[in-house]
């Protein structure tokens, strides 16, 4: 277990305030206010797996510095795990999603492995917390401290990120796993409604970003054109501050897979996701390549070698480039692989930022999402979103007003069809594309959380 070192303050706080005006400004800090006196000097400390890459770590590097702006005493610590504790977890998320993951075994023994590294997180973690504080245990890498931190601190949440529209088998066997971990939890916390177990500790709060993160900011077009020339989507051009002849303004390269740049006027279609099963990129670019005849397609993942903790994304990184290679030449040209270094997070946050305000249409065809943030930072750009209806998605994408759905997140043809129908629709799609960034101010913004959190821990 280790302490994430997180900025003592949210920088952007004024800002902030005018963007959701004086009504949820006073809101947000009477529940503060509330918030400070339930923890009577205690620490909100937020725990998950990783500092980087994914959506959590997303967000608790806003929320962390937001409630220390608003005078509650907060903190952020990573769990450490040996390969067989990610082994497990991997598994484990995988069946939270309702799929068989690796089809290995979640028995006694790899309960065993699980809790012997939560305990190896435990020990340390006693001698930083104390007894006026609550852990907010994020996701399954993270439910067993529930049990094994009970009685150090004054409650236990846990806050799940992920989940299965309709529950089968792998989804049981995952949820029988961790259930006992959190028969000491004093909430369960999900982001999407129909993800929860019947339990009345439930409660919902939805993830939110942060619009003036790097991720999420505005750039000039210039910032913009730059980040495009970095990933192989556009021409790199010297300006008088910056870089001239073609360099990159960027210090870490991005490994591009492409056979040349889009062609000018094409309309660039994007998808940025983990290289994972359940995102389907290799999904999106079959689909592109034989359901659609215009456009150019840019998939953007992290670089598969940077997440120490998520050995699997090589795997699906390697069938991109296996299904890309077997397209005919034609087809292969239109479509792009971005692996972005996460060896500094800003960075990579304002590439992905740029490529996401560059593209005329952004995609996410997850077979299954906890929440699906990659949509959100779509929406709060104003972009058509071409999406499947799953999990966190059909929560914030209502089909037609504020984005475009698939009913059947395996509808190759059909998930073709609607990217081709965005394209042609072309500006048309312009109020779309403002109801969605309306739909991101008015519920996914972080004085949300902030208001909840408060009533899910009974302040006031
Ligand atoms: N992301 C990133 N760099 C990448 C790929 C993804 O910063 O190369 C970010 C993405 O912008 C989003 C988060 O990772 O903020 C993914 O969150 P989401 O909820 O979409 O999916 P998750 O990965 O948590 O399943």
């Amino acid at each position: 277990m280790r302490i994430q070192p997180v900025a003592d303050e949210f920088a952007h706080l004024d800002e902030f305030e005018e963007l959701i005006g004086p009504a949820r400004t006073r809101r947000m800090h009477e529940c503060a206010r509330l918030l400070r006196e339930r923890l009577d000097g205690g620490v909100l400390w937020h725990v998950n797996s990783t500092a980087a890459g994914g959506g959590v770590a997303e967000m608790l590097h806003t929320l962390v510095p937001l409630y220390r702006s608003l005078g509650v005493r907060a903190g952020w610590m990573v769990v450490g795990g040996d390969e067989e504790f990610f082994t497990v977890t991997k598994r484990l998320g995988a069946g939270l999603y309702g799929s068989p993951g690796d089809g290995g075994p979640l028995g006694a023994r790899e309960r065993a492995a699980y809790l012997r590294a939560l305990a190896g997180n435990a020990e340390p973690a006693r001698a930083l917390v104390g007894p006026r504080d609550v852990l907010v245990l994020h996701d399954h890498q993270t439910a067993g401290l529930a049990e094994l931190l009970h009685d150090a601190v004054s409650a236990t949440y846990w806050r799940c990120h992920v989940g299965v529209d309709e529950p089968n088998a792998a989804a049981d066997r995952a949820w029988g796993f961790l259930s006992p971990l959190l028969d000491r939890a004093r909430g369960l916390v999900y982001s999407v409604r129909r993800h929860a177990p019947d339990d009345p500790r439930v409660a919902v709060i939805p993830p939110f970003l942060s619009p003036f993160s790097e991720k999420n900011r505005a750039l000039t077009p210039e910032e913009a054109r730059a980040c495009l020339a970095h990933c192989g989507l556009g021409e790199a051009r010297g300006t008088d501050s910056g870089p001239a002849g073609g360099g990159s303004a960027f210090e870490h390269p991005a490994r591009v897979v492409a056979d040349g740049l889009p062609q000018p006027g094409e309309p660039l279609l994007v998808q940025v996701s983990r290289w994972d099963l359940l995102k389907d990129m290799h999904g999106v670019l079959a689909a592109f390549a034989e359901h659609t005849d215009s456009g150019h397609l840019a998939l953007v993942g992290p670089d598969p070698g940077g997440i120490p903790d998520d050995v699997e994304q090589k795997v699906w990184f390697d069938r991109c480039l296996a299904v890309r290679e077997a397209l005919p030449a034609a087809q292969r040209c239109r479509a792009t692989l971005v692996c972005l270094s996460m060896a500094d997070l800003a960075e990579n946050a304002v590439l992905v930022n740029g490529i996401q305000r560059s593209a005329d249409v952004v995609l996410q065809k997850s077979l299954a999402e906890g929440f699906g943030l990659t949509v959100t930072e779509a929406m709060w750009k104003s972009k058509p979103v071409v999406a499947s209806a799953v999990g966190g998605i059909r929560e914030q994408i209502t089909h037609g007003h504020d984005g475009l759905l698939i009913p059947d997140a395996t509808d190759l043809a059909g998930f073709g069809a609607l990217m081709g129908a965005a394209v042609a629709a072309g500006p048309q799609l312009a109020p779309l594309g403002a109801r969605a960034h309306e739909r991101v101010l008015n519920d996914y913004l972080p004085d949300v959380d902030v208001v909840r959190t408060a009533a899910l821990l009974g302040a006031g």
